[in-house]
């Protein structure tokens, strides 16, 4: 059977914070080939610090643990998914509600789920208490440059 994808990858870092802007950099070079706008380039890349950060402060809580990025490329359109093995989240649907925070207030907003929904196509979120959480996304490139 062939591939149904142009690209494949999938990467595994710590998940310190200086690897926000590593994740960024990868998503940022794996997506080149689609030509996006910068708009598009800035979308993305501010998803996936989102995903990323959230996997820092929230699973691991600061503790070096293991964070995998995989992309996937099929025609115009960008599959992401960002996977960590932490905590979990309680109620994914709250978590995701707009200013919900288990954070501190005067540092977190509550708004990382909301970016990562508005900025991309598709967003789903799976988790378990204790096994960690899976956030996957989907964009497709270029749709505004048709007209
Ligand atoms: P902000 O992203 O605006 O700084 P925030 O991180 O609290 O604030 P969201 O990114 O929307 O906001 O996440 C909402 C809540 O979901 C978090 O406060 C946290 O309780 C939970 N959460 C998000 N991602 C994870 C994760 N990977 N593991 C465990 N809990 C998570
Ligand atoms: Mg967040």
């Amino acid at each position: 059977m062939g591939r149904e994808y142009d690209n494949h990858m999938k990467i595994t870092f710590d998940s310190i914070s200086e690897n926000e802007k590593f994740a960024r950099i990868v998503v940022a070079a794996f997506i080149a080939r689609l030509n996006p706008t910068m708009e598009e380039m800035s979308d993305i890349k501010t998803a996936v610090s989102e995903a990323v950060t959230n996997c820092i402060i929230h699973a691991y809580e600061n503790e070096v643990k293991q964070i995998e990025m995989e992309g996937k490329i099929t025609g115009k359109k960008l599959f992401l998914r960002i996977t960590d093995f932490g905590k979990g989240i309680e109620n994914v649907e709250e978590a995701m509600q707009p200013m919900f925070t288990t954070g501190l207030k005067e540092e977190r907003s509550g708004m990382g789920f909301s970016f990562m929904e508005a900025f991309m196509d598709q967003l789903n979120v799976v988790s378990q208490i204790g096994k960690g959480t899976v956030v996957e996304m989907e964009k497709e490139i270029g749709k505004e440059k048709e007209f």
